[in-house]
């Protein structure tokens, strides 16, 4: 791979990874595990956004198991240089890039969204009845 397309590849990780909107799955060329950067409240169950946090996990695709994390926290500039070479040299691609959630309510029909996926209402603004996972889809980032 030539060095301007490194280059490229690393302004747009960058990019993807300041934006705490969307969510970014890498996957590995034989599709063993997939790398998921998201974006969590501190707090659960609280609205206060300022509390976001970025975060990344680790999935074995074939057990359907989350190895759990061994880090601490979350550095920026660290984890950009670490996708950006991912992608480069170890052959990882970008399985999916998502921008937001939809969530249809099963009893009124009423539609809300919003962004950061992890964030998304637990119950119908319109009714209150609360969601299923079942609800809830992704909005792709084009
Ligand atoms: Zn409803």
């Amino acid at each position: 791979m030539s060095t301007e397309n490194s280059e490229a590849i690393r302004k747009q990780v960058e990019q993807y990874l300041s934006n705490k909107d969307l969510e970014i799955e890498l996957e590995d060329a034989n599709k063993e595990y997939t790398i998921i950067y998201s974006t969590n409240i501190l707090a659960q169950e609280s609205d206060d956004t300022s509390k976001l946090t970025r975060n990344y996990w680790i999935n074995q695709n074939k057990n359907g198991g989350q190895i759990s994390s061994p880090w601490g926290s979350y550095e920026h500039v660290q984890q950009s240089s670490l996708v950006a070479n991912l992608l480069i040299f170890a052959k990882y691609k970008i399985k999916s890039i998502t921008k937001g959630w939809k969530l249809v309510c099963q009893k009124c029909g009423s539609e809300q969204q919003g962004p950061i996926w992890r964030n998304s209402l637990k119950s119908c603004e319109q009714c209150g009845t609360q969601y299923k996972s079942e609800d809830k889809t992704k909005i792709a980032a084009s």
